[in-house]
């Protein structure tokens, strides 16, 4: 690592700290991003074999270079995602550490100090953390967890339905992760879908194009186009919709509790299951963060204008509308870096002028 001391140092090396990186350079910042795995790509090389966008590549692009349309027919795949963040990063050469894992940010005086998991330190006039989700998978509370003998899964380790061929698997979660795994497990194998009301399924020809402009508008406080649906209502995409074709896309409202070998319903009866399937979101993974007291119980972190308000060193990018409108879609995670950027460097000249 080039030295160890940094205007701004991006924790986290997904599509939001890569947008991040794009406007930091863009207002002149010396800076450095820090990224856990082992290749580009964040997230999505994690998400489940068969997973597509749900909006075409247009709408899907970072700052400056757009993602190439898809190759196949419909939207981008998970493939040509991860594709498209490897190649955008090596594009711009942004100067990105991997792995490299941040386990804790300090306070220390007048800068912020990052403690890596190789043992090494570095320090920073201010820090953006970028780290996504996907390393805090959540899961609800349902009683006697434990006692359950057969498998647990989250939607974070899904990969595809294989394992699961022939076996009776529950899927809990009413969201997009929980219908688009039913739709392919239950190609496989027999299915009961448990979500807490009935799902949202939007209209067919609705995809992420709306939801997009709808969730901005709802962050800009234009009711009216921002409508009633969010991002996690339901999109039919098409193996969703072939489901439904099939008669599989049903659900049932929770169970009361786990058994050994299955769940107990309210009504008092039980049935046997092999597996469950937790498709029950994420909360923002930053654990980093608590030695600074800012993370709350639920992973976030009270901000203004994506800046902790207990630690103003602090900035955030990419974890949901709270951190930016949208700005944990790909298009949304540019929008939000350009705000983002001068707001860093503007408080950075500040700081230099008051010290
Ligand atoms: P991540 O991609 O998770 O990147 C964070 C990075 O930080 C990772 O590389 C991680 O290793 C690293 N990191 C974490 N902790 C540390 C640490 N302590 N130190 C160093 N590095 C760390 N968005 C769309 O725009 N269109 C879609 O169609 C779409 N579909 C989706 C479908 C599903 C099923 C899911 C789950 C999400 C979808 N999204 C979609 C949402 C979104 O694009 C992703 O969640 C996205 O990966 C979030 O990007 P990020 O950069 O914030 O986080």
């Amino acid at each position: 690592m080039r030295g160890v001391d940094h205007d701004v140092v991006v924790i986290g090396g997904g599509q939001a700290g890569l947008a991040v990186a794009y406007y930091l350079r863009r207002a002149g910042l010396d800076f450095v991003v820090l990224d856990a795995e082992e290749r580009p790509g964040g997230a999505w090389r994690h998400t489940w074999d068969s997973l597509r966008l749900f909006s075409p590549a247009g709408y899907s692009s970072l700052p400056g270079w757009p993602m190439p349309p898809s190759q196949t027919k419909g939207f981008p795949t998970r493939d040509e995602v991860i594709d498209y963040l490897t190649r955008y990063e090596r594009r711009y050469e942004f100067p990105i550490e991997r792995p490299c894992e941040v386990e804790a940010v300090e306070r220390d005086g007048q800068r912020l100090r990052l403690r890596l998991k190789d043992q090494r330190g570095l320090t920073a006039r201010a820090v953006v953390s970028a780290t996504g989700t996907w390393g805090a998978p959540y899961f609800p509370d349902y009683a006697d967890r434990e006692l359950f003998g057969g498998i647990h899964l989250h939607s974070a380790h899904y990969r595809n339905p294989q394992p699961f061929a022939g076996k009776r698997v529950l899927i809990v979660g009413g969201g997009n992760s929980g219908a688009q795994i039913l739709a392919e497990v239950s190609e496989v194998a027999e299915t009961i879908w448990v979500t807490l009301k009935e799902p949202v399924f939007l209209p067919d020809d609705v995809d992420g194009r709306v939801l997009f402009e709808r969730a901005s508008a709802r962050v800009r406080g234009d009711f009216d186009q921002a409508a009633t649906t969010t991002l996690g209502d339901i999109v039919m995409v098409p193996p969703v919709k072939e489901a439904r074709d099939r008669g599989v896309l049903t659900s049932v409202r929770p169970f009361e509790r786990f058994t050994a070998t299955g769940v107990a319903w309210r009504d008092g009866t039980e049935t046997q299951i092999d597996a469950v399937l937790w498709c029950t979101g994420f909360r923002p993974a930053t654990e980093h963060l608590l030695p600074l007291g800012v993370v709350e119980a639920d992973g976030r972190i009270e901000v203004v204008d994506q800046r902790a308000v207990k630690e103003p060193r602090l900035w955030l990018a990419g974890y949901g509308n709270w951190t930016g409108a949208a700005s944990a879609t790909l298009i949304g995670a540019g929008r939000t870096a350009r705000e983002l950027a001068p707001r860093i460097r503007d408080s950075l000249a500040d700081a230099s002028l008051a010290s």
